[in-house]
This record gives C-alpha cells, structure tokens and sequence, in this order.
C-alpha cells in the first residue's frame, strides 16, 4: 500500500508566507522535521541533491514547493469542464506515460498554491461571466490534486468554495486513495469524485507510487457513501496481452463493491494510450526499463492539439476498445453514463 506523501524536502517562496495557508504549512512541516529551505522563485530551484538525471528526477518528484500563483487567467479544459482551476503542479506518482512528464519539463516538483483566496476570486468572475449558465471546473489537469492535499486541504476548500457557488461545479480524477479528510466536506453535490483505474496489470507495471486498484476502489465506495457524484476514467487504455480479461476483471471489482445507490449518477470517461515523440524521448530517459510499447510503426497518427502529432492507436484496435469495454461498461453499470472516448 502506498503511503500518504510526505515530501523529503520543501521550499518556500517568501511572499507564501504572508498567506495564512503558507504560514500554517511551514509550521505543518517544521513539525514534522522535514528539511526547509527558501528559494526567491521556483524558478531558481537549482541544485536539488542527486548526482544525475535519474536520482534528481526522483528527488524533485517528493520536492514540494510553496508557492504563489501569479497568473490568475484559467487555462481551457475541454472535454471534460470549461476551466481548469489551478491548485498545485505536479505529482509524486511515477506513472510511465505521465503527461506531467513533458508538460512538466525540467520541473517536476510538486508546487502548492497558498493563495487560494485569490484564485477562488478568480473562480468566482468566471463564473458570473456565464452565469446563470453553470460553469465547471476541473483541479487535475496539472496535478493528482488528491495526492498532496491531505497536506495542504487546498482541494477541501475548493470543494467547499463550489459547494456554496451558485453556478460553479468541479471536478477532478485521482489514482490516490488517501480521501479521509475529503469526507466530510461540504459539497452540496456539486463535486464530481473521479478516479483513474486500470486493470491490475497496467497498475503494477506502469502506475508504481500511485494506489493500488483495490485501494482506489474502496475510496472510492467512501466517496460515494460520502454523497460525492462519482466518476470513473479508465485510462489510459492500453492493449497488453490478456487485456480483455485484464478489464473484465477490473468491472467485475468494481460491480462487486460498488453499492447500489452510488451506480444511479455514475460517469465513465475512456482515453486510450497516447504518446508524442518527444514524450517518447522523456519516458525512456526517466524509466528506462519500462515495458511500455512505444513503436510508432504500430500507430496511427492523429494532430494534436498542440501541433504535434500523437500516436494513438489503428482504427480497428480503437473499435475493439469501444466495443469490449463499452459493452462492460453497460453490462454492469447499465444506469451509468459514458461521456466520451477519445
Ligand atoms: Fe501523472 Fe497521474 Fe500518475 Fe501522478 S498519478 S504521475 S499525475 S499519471
């Protein structure tokens, strides 16, 4: 089982501390006789310990940084909401086809945003701009926001911020099962509790440091009785051999622990594995023993949105993906909504 994270060292940018979340946070980790060490900017975190690539790409990823959001416009986060909120960067996961991994860069520590009320401001005019419209928002699209904030509660006021909104909604997706503080926040139905699940083979080989599905199924049982809306995203999908029977076993789990009531509003996104080329060139520096199939001979391209072809896979394996998985998806959970596969 995967602990709860505990960084191994923190920095802290100095106008953090005149937030209330930055000063409660350093005392949080002073406490806890974690290393702290100031830095003007994240930027100029230089010389994290390790002695090549591999050991400091390890270090960075249990680095966390507390910081100030400055840019307080939303990036756009189709398909799934209209904004993405901005509560933290990356991610102490080691998931082989991460897409922190290239959108991340040189900079794979994890940043924690302290001014929170500000962004919530932010939130708020967002909001009134397409009001009486309700407008969603999505807090994971830098970040495995569940993973840090039994830390932080950042995401626990965020979902209690929504919950009093009038028009706001959010929405997130974790592989952590570390929930318990999430429990009894005051939602109002308004948060969407997604988790990411695989079959138990892709978790093993590809997904090391994040939950276990068992782990992230029984979260996920705790959301639902905690009256969360739940979702589920099963990706990446990826085709091994067996995978058939892999996700098979994978809706047969989650049929046998999920209760009745939690199936009546249930959501299911389906992304199928993906890579760039220079995603490709990062995966292979940072795990360079990953089983992971990247030969683009087998793929077919598509254009990405950021003017870079993706592989993804042929025509026919993306029919065989919709259909298996498609027909579990409505042999076991006939009430529950597929909203899209990409
Ligand atoms: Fe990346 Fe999510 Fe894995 Fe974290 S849990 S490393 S964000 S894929």
């Amino acid at each position: 089982m995967v602990k709860p994270f505990t960084p191994q060292l923190v920095y802290v940018e100095p106008d953090a501390l005149e937030y209330p979340s930055g000063k409660r946070l350093i005392k949080k980790f002073a406490d806890m006789g974690v290393e702290i060490r100031e830095t003007t900017s994240h930027n100029q975190i230089r010389n994290l310990p390790g002695e090549n690539h591999f050991q400091k790409y390890r270090i960075a990823k249990s680095t966390l940084v507390i910081g100030v959001r400055r840019t307080l416009k939303f990036d756009t986060s189709k398909p799934s909401a209209e904004y993405a909120i901005p509560l933290a960067t990356g991610c102490m996961g080691h998931c082989h086809y991460c897409y922190l991994q290239t959108t991340m860069g040189s900079k794979p520590y994890i940043r924690t945003y302290v001014n929170i009320d500000e962004i919530f401001e932010a939130a708020q005019n967002y909001m009134d701009e397409r009001a009486p419209e309700s407008t969603r928002f999505e807090a994971s699209c830098t970040s495995d926001i569940v993973g840090v904030d039994h830390l932080t509660h950042h995401l626990k006021q965020a979902i209690e911020f929504f919950g009093k909104s009038k028009h706001g909604k959010l929405r997130f997706v974790t592989k952590f099962a570390h929930v318990d503080h999430l429990l009894d926040a005051d939602h109002q139905g308004k948060t969407r509790f997604r988790f990411s699940i695989n079959d138990d083979y892709i978790i093993k080989y590809f997904e090391p440091g994040t939950s276990r599905l068992h782990e992230r199924i029984e979260a996920a049982v705790k959301v639902a009785e905690a009256g969360y809306p739940l979702g589920f995203i099963v990706a990446p999908i990826y085709l091994h051999d067996g995978w058939e029977e892999g996700y098979l076993e994978m809706f047969e789990k989650l049929e046998a622990s999920l209760p009745a009531f939690a199936r009546k509003d249930l959501t299911f996104e389906m992304i199928q594995h993906r890579f760039t080329k220079p995603a490709k060139r990062v995966i292979q520096e940072n795990y360079p023993m990953t089983k992971l199939e990247l030969d683009e001979s087998k793929r077919k391209t598509k254009w990405g949105r950021y003017g870079i072809y993706k592989y993804v896979y042929q025509d026919e394996q993306q029919e065989a993906i919709k259909d298996t998985l498609g027909s579990y998806i409505k042999r076991f959970f006939p009430e529950a909504k597929i909203e899209y596969f990409t």
